[in-house]
C-alpha cells in the first residue's frame, strides 16, 4: 500500500455520495435548461488578477484562500484556481460580446471551486456550485425569476422547507452613508474588537455584520440597519422584490443584517437556508445583484444578478434527512458462460444489451457457472444469460429462479430485454 492520502480538505466521493452529487448536478442543469438558461463551461483557472479585481484583494477569498498556480514558461500572467464562478462568467460575457445578444443573457454553469479554507463539516477546499447568472437586466422581475429558480430547485430535490433570507444592500448612492453610520456605531467599542474586526472597521465595516466574535454579534443586534438607509430607488426595488416573492410560495424572511461584503454587490442579496440553520456556515446557497461588476471588469455598465448553490451542502442536507437518492450499483443483466473461451462472446452480448438500452455486464471470469450465478445474485442482477458450449443462450430469471430452454441468440436477447424493460 502506498502511504498517500487525499490532501486535507480535498475529498474522495464514494457511493452513495458520488451518485448523489451527480444526481444533484444533473437536476441543476435540467432546472436551468427548463428555464431557458444557456449552459457555459468555464476554465477551472483564470488570471489571478481577475479574482483580485472582481472579488477584491482584501477579501478572505483572495487574500487568504486563493490557490495560485506556479507560473509556467509560456503563461504570460499568473493564474489561480477559481474560488467562485461569477467572475469567470462575467469575464466571458465581456470577452464574447454577449452584450449584443438580447438581454438579459441567462447563463448556467456547474463549477468545481477551490478555496484554501479551514476544512470542517460542509466546508471543503474543493467543492462544487450550481451557479446561475442573468446579466443585463436591472428590474425586479429578473430578481424574482432567479430567486425562485434556486428555491424551486432545492424544493424539488426534497428540501421542501427551504427559506429565502432576503435583504437589500443598497447601491453606491445610499450605501456609503450607511457604512459611515455603521462605522460611527462601532467606533466607540473599537477596543473590544479583535484585531481582524478592527481592520474590518477601517476597511469595510459591513463585514462586521458577518463577524463570528460573540461580542460583536451581540453589538450587531442594535446596529443601524441598511434597510433604514436605502435611497428611494433601492427601497422601491426592494419592496417590489419582497411583494413579488410573497406570491411565489417560498418562505421569505427579511434579513436586514445579511450583507455581501464586496463593493460590487448592489440591492438584492439573499441566502437559501433550512429552518434552524445559521447564515454563512449553514447556507445552502446565496445570491445577489451585482450591478457594478461588469463595469469593474472593463465592460459597459450592466446590471446583473445570480446565485451559487453549494452541491456539497445540498447533498449533506439530503443525507441528514435520509433523503439521499440511492442508485442501484450493478448491472441488471449478467452474461455468464459455461466454457472459459466464451468470454469474448459474453462481452459482445453485454455490449449488445447495453446498446439496446439495458444495463448489462459480462462475467469475465473462468469460474464454474454455479459461481458466476452466485455472484450475479449477490450483485442484485435481475437475469442471467448463459452462453452454452454450442453457442446458444439460456435465459435465467433470478427473481423467479426459473430457467428457459437454450435457444437462438437473437430470441434470448429479445426475451431478456422484454423481461427487464417490462419492469423498468
Ligand atoms: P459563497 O460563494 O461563499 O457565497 O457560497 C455560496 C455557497 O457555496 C454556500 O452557501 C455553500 O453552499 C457553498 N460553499 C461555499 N464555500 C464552500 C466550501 N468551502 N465548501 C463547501 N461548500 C461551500
Amino acid at each position: 500500500m502506498s502511504g498517500f492520502q487525499s490532501p486535507r480538505g480535498l475529498r474522495d466521493l464514494l457511493e452513495p455520495l458520488a451518485s448523489a452529487h451527480g444526481w444533484a448536478i444533473d437536476r441543476a442543469w435540467a432546472a436551468a435548461d427548463a428555464a431557458g438558461y444557456a449552459r457555459i463551461e468555464l476554465p477551472i483557472a483564470e488570471e489571478s488578477g481577475l479574482f483580485e479585481r472582481a472579488v477584491g484583494g482584501t477579501s478572505d477569498i483572495v487574500a487568504k484562500e486563493l490557490y495560485r498556480l506556479e507560473p509556467r514558461g509560456d503563461d504570460a500572467v499568473s493564474l489561480a484556481l477559481r474560488p467562485e464562478a461569477t467572475a469567470g462568467a462575467v469575464r466571458a460575457y465581456i470577452q464574447h460580446g454577449m452584450r449584443s445578444q438580447p438581454q438579459p443573457v441567462r447563463l448556467v454553469t456547474v463549477a468545481h471551486l477551490f478555496r484554501y479554507d479551514r476544512p470542517q463539516k460542509g466546508r471543503y477546499r474543493q467543492f462544487t456550485q450550481f451557479d446561475l447568472e442573468a446579466i443585463g437586466d436591472g428590474g425586479p422581475g429578473i430578481d424574482l425569476e432567479v430567486i425562485e429558480l434556486g428555491a424551486a430547485y432545492l424544493r424539488n430535490l426534497g428540501l421542501s422547507d427551504v427559506q429565502v433570507h432576503l435583504n437589500s444592500v443598497g447601491c453606491s448612492a445610499c450605501r456609503p452613508a450607511y457604512v459611515e453610520s455603521l462605522r460611527a456605531y462601532f467606533t466607540p467599542a473599537m477596543h473590544e474588537l479583535s484585531e481582524v474586526d478592527q481592520s474590518r472597521l477601517t476597511a469595510n465595516p459591513l463585514r462586521l455584520l458577518d463577524s463570528k466574535d460573540p461580542a460583536v454579534i451581540k453589538r450587531v443586534a442594535d446596529a443601524p440597519l441598511i434597510t433604514d438607509h436605502l435611497c428611494g430607488d433601492c427601497a422601491a426595488h426592494h419592496a417590489a422584490v419582497m411583494a413579488g416573492l410573497a406570491t411565489i410560495g417560498v418562505t421569505v424572511l427579511a434579513a436586514p443584517r445579511l450583507v455581501r461584503g464586496l463593493d460590487y454587490y448592489t440591492r438584492t442579496a439573499w441566502e437559501y437556508l433550512l429552518p434552524g440553520e445559521q447564515g454563512q456556515q449553514g447556507a445552502l446557497g446565496g445570491g445577489g445583484r451585482y450591478d457594478g461588476l461588469v463595469e469593474l471588469l472593463g465592460g459597459p455598465a450592466t446590471p446583473a444578478i445570480g446565485f451559487a448553490i453549494g452541491i456539497d451542502r445540498v447533498v449533506l442536507a439530503l443525507e441528514e434527512r435520509g433523503l439521499l437518492p440511492v442508485r442501484a450499483v450493478g448491472a441488471t443483466i449478467v452474461v455468464a458462460g459455461i466454457e472459459p473461451d466464451s468470454v469474448a462472446d459474453r462481452v459482445a452480448i453485454a455490449s449488445q444489451l447495453r446498446t439496446a438500452g439495458s444495463s448489462a455486464r459480462a462475467d469475465v471470469s473462468s469460474r464454474k457457472i454455479g459461481r458466476q450465478l452466485e455472484s450475479a445474485v449477490r450483485d442484485g442482477a435481475r437475469a442471467v444469460i448463459i452462453v452454452e458450449p454450442d453457442g446458444r443462450l439460456t435465459l435465467r430469471d433470478l427473481v423467479k429462479a426459473s430457467q428457459a430452454e437454450p435457444a437462438e441468440r437473437s430470441e434470448v436477447i429479445a426475451a431478456a430485454l422484454r423481461l427487464v424493460q417490462n419492469e423498468g
